[in-house]
């Protein structure tokens, strides 16, 4: 089979990088252009990450070599791509114009960045939740005119820790009222060099710009439903939550307590539906897809982030302590891995998706 060519804006950032580790050998894609800031534009991409490649392992013989382009000029793509991975870290209505130009060009657009998150046309995709919301795309190309290109967004780096066991409860009729969370977030999450070591180190630092906003909102989105030419958020789940920066490389971690709306089902109950949770990404056996979404650790003291991070290609929600809440009905710890399953990981996965259903 011919391979999909992809190329990759923010290239030589944290998400990028992981981006160019996990596409080595997928049986789709092949990374064909990478694009970044001016200041790495020209330069091998060898040359524009030297000192600063944060992966295991050597960087994939077939990206070394590529010459990194400015993903400001839009037109240096054409032709060198059939879609693009966005991972820029730049000003937010910059990130949202530029998406816009490549869509505009039939370059579509799968991001990582928050820009395009809340805009009402564009699809916000955990495949496991709302894979039925990538069906406003024609919509969305329709309203703007464009032919082949679209946008479709990956929501925040924590939300898959707990917002997956939490709708596998709803999917299976367990309607829950509100929430309150407290997240534990790997220094990779605010990229490289992120946030300084002398911050980190011994220390907790109980603030993330715009992030607790983020978790509270973002949900919505994916929980909402396509009403003629937009998705409406269901807001019916009230979210509180607290956002931490942690000294832990990889892994956001977030404790969660949960009420229902009426009826509670059993402790035994809800292992069950965890282990038994299955999206749209298992039905159609996408390479990213993890076998099993959500994964429950019996031991007092899981998940971790070192030692349950990886599992199930980094892809999995790993889940434990679920216990009755003095408070709430029930709570419980939920880790995903936030540089793969929270980014890159997840943006390949909703490529997968896209292509199986044929808009790639
Ligand atoms: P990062 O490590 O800071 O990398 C930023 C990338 O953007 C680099 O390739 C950089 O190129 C490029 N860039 C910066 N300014 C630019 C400009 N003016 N024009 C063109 N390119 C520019 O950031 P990151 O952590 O990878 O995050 C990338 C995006 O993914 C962000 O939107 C972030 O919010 C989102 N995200 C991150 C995570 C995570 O866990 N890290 C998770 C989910 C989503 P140079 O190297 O040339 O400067």
């Amino acid at each position: 089979m011919k391979k999909i060519r992809a190329g990759i804006l923010g290239a030589t950032g944290m998400v990028g990088q992981n981006y160019i580790r996990l596409l080595e050998g997928h049986p789709w894609f092949e990374v064909t252009y990478v694009a970044a800031s001016p200041n790495s534009a020209g330069k091998k991409y060898s040359e524009a990450v030297k000192g600063r490649w944060q992966m295991q392992g050597e960087i994939p013989a077939g990206v070394k070599d590529l010459i990194v382009q400015d993903a400001n000029v839009v037109e240096k793509a054409l032709g060198k791509v059939d879609f693009v991975f966005s991972a820029l870290e730049m000003e937010k209505q910059l990130v949202a114009s530029l998406e816009e130009k490549y869509a505009a060009n039939d370059m579509p657009v799968v991001s990582n960045a928050s820009a395009h998150r809340h805009t009402q046309d564009v699809p916000m995709l955990i495949p496991e939740i709302n894979a039925q919301h990538i069906d406003i795309i024609p919509l969305q190309r329709k309203q703007r005119g464009w032919k082949k290109g679209f946008i479709a967004v990956k929501p925040n780096c924590s939300l898959q820790s707990y917002l997956t066991p939490v709708f596998a409860l709803e999917k299976a009729g367990y309607k829950i009222d509100k929430m309150i969370l407290t997240t534990m977030q790997a220094v990779s999450g605010a990229g490289y060099p992120g946030v300084a070591s002398l911050d980190m180190i011994d220390n907790i630092v109980p603030f993330i710009g715009g992030e607790e906003e983020k978790s509270e909102k973002e949900p919505h989105k994916i929980l909402g439903k396509i009403v003629g030419n937009k998705i409406v958020y269901d807001e019916s789940i009230k979210i509180s939550c607290h956002c931490n920066r942690v000294p832990v490389t990889d892994g956001h971690t977030a404790c969660v307590s949960i009420k229902f709306a009426s009826k509670k089902p059993s402790r035994d109950e809800v292992l069950k539906i965890w282990r038994e949770f299955k999206g749209e990404p298992q039905k159609l056996k996408l390479p990213f897809a993890p076998e099993q979404p959500i994964i429950y650790r019996n031991e007092d003291n899981r998940p971790q982030p070192r030692k349950d991070r990886d599992v199930d290609k980094a892809m999995a929600v790993v889940v434990g302590r679920l216990r009755d809440c003095n408070v709430f009905d029930y709570r419980f710890v939920g880790l995903s891995h936030n540089t793969v399953r929270g980014a890159a990981g997840g943006g390949i996965l909703n490529a997968e998706l896209l292509k199986a259903r044929g808009y790639l």
